[in-house]
């Protein structure tokens, strides 16, 4: 089981040539799932290859116009091609009540061009799949109602080769019933549980979003032991008192959350035409040297 991810938008509140406004798509378990929608995704889910099928679900971390002023033209052209897929936006309240209004404005009250369910999220778990589950939690990002997201494959035990073979337990078939933790009888009429094979739980893959936010207080606890953490990194240190004013982290407060997190890899986005990339990532790799920036297009599995 894995995470891909799809950067389609990578730039902060003003797109720049080479990054398009916020979402990234997050597929997994023949999942896909759109977080933020600004303006130009469509477009960016063309170039990218992963197109507007199955795309089911979109979370939104707020409400601010750089995450969701895609939505409308996402829409349109679903509409145009004619999918009778049921959507599922997931938002904060406050965010979905934008969503609303904004859909009313060009739809009439009530109104969207699909067949659309809005789901108001509140701290915890709010999707359950078979691999993997989805929890948010809330992030403070000036007047917003905003989340996180931390999605999660479950815990899983392997097979003991070593195991297998003093048991005499062939290939195939046989194998999966164990894993699925059911006892086997095999030919020569041994009894095999899965105790017997199974080595201990191994943590599933955990994987952090975290779209725009003022700080990284209260944060660590959802983000700890992360395999992959995206976060805004909008301002450089020197710009501090700025990333306060506008509500937003430095990479170097970023990359401090990961470091005392025990995460494994940090993703910058949110990123400033403001700063050349390689000064993001220099102040980034000081406090977490596994940084890196995102940019448009980039595809990552974890
Ligand atoms: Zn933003
Ligand atoms: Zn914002």
């Amino acid at each position: 089981m894995i995470f891909r991810l799809t950067f389609l938008g990578t730039s902060a509140s003003v797109p720049s040539a080479e990054r398009n406004h916020p979402a990234l798509l997050v597929e997994a378990g023949g999942h896909r799932i759109l977080v933020d929608c600004g303006e130009g995704t469509q477009r960016q889910l063309l170039r990218s290859g992963a197109g507007f099928r199955r795309l089911h679900r979109l979370l939104l971390t707020h409400a601010h116009f750089d995450h969701i002023l895609g939505i409308p033209g996402l829409f349109s052209t679903l509409r145009l091609r004619q999918s009778e897929d049921l959507l599922t936006v997931h938002g904060g309240p406050d965010t979905l009540d934008v969503v609303m209004r904004m859909l009313a404005g060009l739809w009439g009250e009530g109104g969207a061009p699909v067949p659309l369910t809005l789901e108001p999220l509140t701290p915890g778990r709010f999707f359950q799949a078979d691999e993997f589950a989805i929890d948010c939690f809330q992030v403070r990002h000036r007047d917003t109602d905003s989340y996180g997201f931390v999605f999660e494959t479950p815990p899983r035990r392997h097979l003991r080769a070593e195991h297998l073979t003093s048991l005499g337990v062939p290939d195939g078939p046989i194998r999966k019933q164990l894993v699925e933790g059911r006892s086997i009888t095999l030919a020569n009429g041994r009894k095999v549980a899965p105790e017997d094979v199974l080595g201990p739980p191994e943590r599933g893959k955990k994987l952090v979003i975290i779209g725009d936010t003022d700080s990284t207080e209260g944060i660590a606890e959802h983000v700890r032991g992360a395999d992959l953490l995206v976060i805004e990194a909008t301002f450089l240190e020197r710009d501090a008192a700025m990333a306060r004013d506008y509500g937003h982290l430095t990479a170097a407060q970023a990359a401090s959350l990961a470091a005392t997190s025990n995460v494994k890899q940090l993703v910058l986005t949110h990123i400033s035409g403001r700063y050349a990339d390689a000064e993001i990532l220099a102040e980034a790799v000081r406090a977490f040297p596994n940084s890196r920036i995102a940019a448009d297009l980039d595809v990552l599995t974890i």
